[in-house]
């Protein structure tokens, strides 16, 4: 198929097989064909988004060297940027919380590295949740977890959570693909909505591995899907192997929203960027505390980006910011 018979089967709401995706994805990120794709992405994302953006903002409760190793990562044991421990005292977790509702964020994110402890989790939620407006939309990322424990979440005031099967998972980490994958329908099994995105994305990913986690993704419905590139670690092993950039980027965001059926409302990318948002990105994420791209322990002062920065980036781009409790998570379709 040539690149307009592709663009008129996405015009006809058709979702785009591996084979059209590996097409998409092989394009030079700088040719006009590749333009085309990310316009015909920032249309349907903004039609199914009636134009307007959302901004999610996640605090993290811990920061810990993390045994699980994902090489990516800066809280990874192996790569030796954290020494110890450090986590929120309720309270403080409280205060972010409360600050990012007032921002405006339309969903707030609680984070925790995988091996933090349910229970205290489940604990500091509970106060963090009595101290939001019932509307205001909660979301877990936090590690894998059995269905009685995704129970706990939605019972706990959770909307959804996000997880992600990552690229290479079980070879650039120490996790298990299948847990990662049994967790998701946990999740969905116990009533959450899950969010996700095919990363972190380098130079070595194949168009054959994007487009085949592009349909994992695609598969479970999720509330919204994305691309996200891998931002090195200074003095890792991961670092060695580069970053693409953010226009390469933008192409695979625009990819992937191609690949979701309609009833997928959000495309997400992170970090932040204009070429993002141009190429039909409408869901960007602020951040606070920790950040496992991040080797600031507070990322507000370091790679971490605000409410009003994250809509800026999206006004750049003729986007308008949707106001109110995420639509990704709540009612959609
Ligand atoms: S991504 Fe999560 S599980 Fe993996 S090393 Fe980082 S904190 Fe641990």
């Amino acid at each position: 198929m040539e690149i307009h018979d592709l663009m008129k089967k996405s015009q006809d709401a058709e979702t785009l097989s591996k084979s059209d995706l590996v097409y998409l994805l092989g394009l030079s990120p700088d040719s006009a064909e590749s333009y085309l794709v990310m316009a015909e992405a920032n249309r349907i994302s903004k039609e199914l988004a009636t134009g307007q953006a959302e901004v999610h903002a996640q605090l993290a409760l811990n920061l810990a060297p993390c045994p699980s190793n994902c090489l990516f990562c800066s809280f990874a044991q192996v790569n030796g940027v954290f020494a110890e421990e450090t986590r929120l005292e309720t309270e403080q977790a409280v205060a972010y919380a409360k600050q990012f509702e007032s921002d405006g964020a339309n969903a707030v994110f609680v984070m925790t590295t995988a091996h933090y402890p349910f229970g205290q989790f489940i604990e500091i939620s509970q106060e963090i949740r009595r101290n939001l407006k019932p509307e205001t939309t909660l979301v877990a990322n936090v590690g894998d977890q059995s269905y009685e424990n995704a129970k706990k979440l939605k019972d706990n005031g959770f909307a959804g959570v996000y997880h992600a099967l990552r690229l290479r998972e079980g070879a650039d980490t120490s996790l298990s693909p299948e847990k990662r994958k049994k967790s998701i329908q946990s999740f969905q099994d116990a009533g959450l909505e899950v969010g996700t995105c095919v990363e972190p994305v380098g130079p070595e990913h194949t168009e054959g591995e994007l487009a085949e986690m592009i349909e994992y993704t695609a598969s479970f419905n999720p509330a919204y899907s994305g691309a996200a590139r891998r931002i090195a670690i200074p003095n890792t092993q991961m670092a060695l192997r580069g970053m693409i950039n953010e226009l390469r980027m933008a192409q695979i965001v625009a990819v992937t929203r191609l690949g979701m059926p309609r009833t997928v409302m959000g495309n997400c990318t992170h970090e932040p960027c204009t070429l993002g948002a141009a190429a039909g990105a409408n869901l960007f994420w602020a951040e606070a505390g920790a950040n496992p791209r991040d080797t600031e322990e507070r990322t507000e002062e370091g790679r971490g980006e605000t409410v009003e920065s994250c809509r800026a980036l999206f006004r750049e781009c003729g986007w308008a910011s949707w106001l109110g409790p995420s639509r990704y998570y709540n009612g959609r379709p």
